[in-house]
């Protein structure tokens, strides 16, 4: 992309005029609740929070603020979308993580067909974790879906494309504090 395109306002809105869809309050409630259930779910243990990047670098790293026990951070690269606002259905991974042995909350920004979250369970599975669960900010609904167990959900959302707290349009607005529709 040009630099000329990076900065059209057809291309890229300016952020105060998009639809804002969840409030940083809304955010920040909904992920200390989150946190709190994992402190207490996973109580005397070690946690591995593994984020998929780079969609869910701002939620891990806001889950892990709010945590009260000890954890653990990674990340695993996984993309589908390309610069557009459809899946590609193509998931490309890169996982150098060794989880054997380890509880594991996996974390996604965003539930849509669930195609990103089969490809990396399937990956961390082969590698016997003590334990798995997911943890996804938002689930859109509507989508067609491979079937996820998601143990800690932030929202359900419309079938919309969102943007913001880590989501992006071709690299732009994942610095947001709010989750805003582009469409
Ligand atoms: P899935 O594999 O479940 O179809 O899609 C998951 C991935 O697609 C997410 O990790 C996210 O990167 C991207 N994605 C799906 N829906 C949206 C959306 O509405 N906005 C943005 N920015 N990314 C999305
Ligand atoms: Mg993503």
């Amino acid at each position: 992309m040009n630099d000329r395109a990076a900065l059209n306002p057809d291309t890229f809105p300016e952020p105060s005029t998009l639809e804002v869809l969840i409030l940083p309050h809304d955010l920040r409630k909904r992920v200390t609740q989150i946190a709190e259930a994992i402190s207490h779910d996973y109580a005397n243990e070690v946690v591995w929070l593994v984020g998929v990047l780079k969609g869910a670098f701002m939620l891990t790293s806001d889950l892990a603020r709010n945590l009260t026990i000890p954890c653990q951070i990674h990340f695993v690269q996984a993309s589908s979308y390309g610069s557009g606002k459809e899946s590609s259905g193509q998931v490309q991974l890169d996982n150098t993580l060794d989880v054997s042995g380890q509880h594991v909350v996996l974390i996604e920004d965003i539930y849509d067909t669930g195609n990103t979250l089969k490809r990396v369970l399937r990956d961390l599975r082969q590698q016997n974790p003590a334990s798995l669960e997911v943890c996804t900010l938002l689930d859109k609904q509507g989508s067609e879906k491979h079937p996820v167990e998601v143990k800690y959900l932030g929202f359900e959302i419309p079938k919309r494309f969102v943007v913001g707290y880590g989501l992006d349009y071709a690299e732009r607005y994942r610095e947001l504090p709010y989750i805003a529709c582009l469409d």
